[in-house]
């Protein structure tokens, strides 16, 4: 039996660290933060680059090693690193491979820290970008410049759940030879995988779908070899390590990913389909509905929804405001990918800052309301979106 043929769903519950001597069932979790060696002599050769021998947990750590193994396989990447947070993730894979005078090719609704990252702090070191929208294929194509080094998105876009074709952004980065870079976060590798139409480099925020529960955080970047290694070795310098113990929940959490999946999926469409039935509600955004604008590239890649609609509740942000308090079973937080349903509300909450004209410009309607589905049971769920919109 080739353990390469195994599915997806079986390298995520069967890949693991090499056994020890205590034959245990589940891979023990390595809580050190060096590793000894024989002699001076190993020690030395382990220095060397080629060596990937474990030395320091900021380097590599088995538990870790074993997680990012675990993506690797489901993302079909070569290599990968993991990281504290998402942030660190995406923070590393966009810095690591750039540098002063390169151009960034960046999707104009990326998460909101890493739309900071670009805007606010890479001027600052002499890395050039453009903003693009997300389906705009001549704004793309006409901001290519011969410095162009990357292009970055995310698919679903957030919260607008935009899809961009990723058949086409594979072949817009061969065509102009630049690295293609996404955000896998929103969907996860068991429902859409970015390196099998050409990307790169794949980040996640393992904090979300990957662990699932809201526990732990965590990041991990995936991807060709020799981006791995420029990335790897910013990160041994600079120390975003993942933490063996959060590396052990989100191994843990993977073997238990696709079943947890199918019931989120599950429970957003139907979720989804009542929504799109109440006259309170203006339209109603699921990658897979029919009504979605781009529903037929969402079933292309996707092999499921995922976990996360949104919505335009009929009256604004008072109406918006008035739904998050009449909410009695979904929690009000700005997490997303948790056991627990999730409502926010973006105009009244993590973009009120902003003016409406800033708001429109990332594709926040006054109304936007977005839903994280959990799993509890859809009949319950349903009933509380229904109550708190008859509140409204
Ligand atoms: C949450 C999130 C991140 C950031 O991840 P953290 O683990 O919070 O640092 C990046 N990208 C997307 C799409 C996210 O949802």
């Amino acid at each position: 039996m080739d353990k390469n043929n195994w599915h997806p769903q079986t390298k995520a519950v069967r890949m693991r660290s090499t056994q020890t001597q205590h034959m245990e069932h589940s891979a023990p979790m390595y809580l050190t933060s060096s590793f000894t060696f024989e002699d001076a002599d190993t020690m030395r050769g382990a220095f060397t680059e080629e060596n990937d021998a474990n030395i320091y947990s900021r380097y590599s750590n088995p538990t870790v090693d074993e997680f990012v193994a675990k993506v690797c396989a489901l993302e079909g990447a070569e290599a990968g690193f993991a990281m504290a947070s998402g942030m660190a993730a995406v923070f590393a894979s966009l810095i690591a491979p750039l540098k002063a005078g390169d151009h960034l090719l960046c999707c104009s609704s990326v998460f909101g820290s890493t739309f900071t990252i670009v805007t606010k702090y890479f001027p600052r070191y002499g890395i050039e970008y453009t903003m693009v929208p997300a389906n705009d294929k001549e704004a793309w194509e006409k901001a290519v410049k011969p410095n162009t080094k990357m292009m970055y998105l995310e698919t679903p876009t957030n919260p607008q759940l935009e899809i961009i074709d990723l058949e086409w952004a594979g072949q817009f980065a061969k065509k102009h030879n630049i690295i293609l870079n996404v955000d896998n976060c929103f969907v996860t590798p068991l429902l859409q995988q970015p390196m099998a139409y050409g990307a790169h480099l794949v980040v996640h925020s393992a904090t979300k779908w990957m662990d699932g529960q809201g526990r732990v955080l965590g990041g991990v970047v995936v991807g060709n070899k020799d981006l791995i290694r420029e990335i790897y070795l910013f990160c041994r310098n600079t120390g975003p390590a993942m933490s063996a113990f959060n590396a052990w929940i989100l191994s843990k959490s993977l073997e238990t990913l696709d079943v947890r999946l199918q019931r989120h999926c599950e429970n957003a469409i139907k979720i989804a389909q009542v929504l799109e039935k109440n006259d309170k509600v203006a339209w109603v955004k699921y990658p897979f509905l029919p009504s979605h604008p781009q529903y037929d590239i969402a079933i292309k890649q996707m092999q499921a929804g995922g976990g996360i609609l949104c919505f335009e509740i009929k009256g604004g942000i008072e109406k918006g405001v008035n739904f998050l308090d009449a909410l009695e079973l979904l929690s009000l937080t700005s997490n997303l990918g948790d056991s627990r349903s999730i409502a926010s509300h973006p105009a009244s909450t993590t973009h009120s800052k902003l003016t409406e004209a800033e708001r429109l410009a990332v594709g926040i309607t006054p109304g936007l309301i977005r839903i994280s589905a959990g799993l509890e049971h859809a009949d319950d769920i349903i009933a509380d979106i229904m109550q708190a919109l008859d509140k409204a």
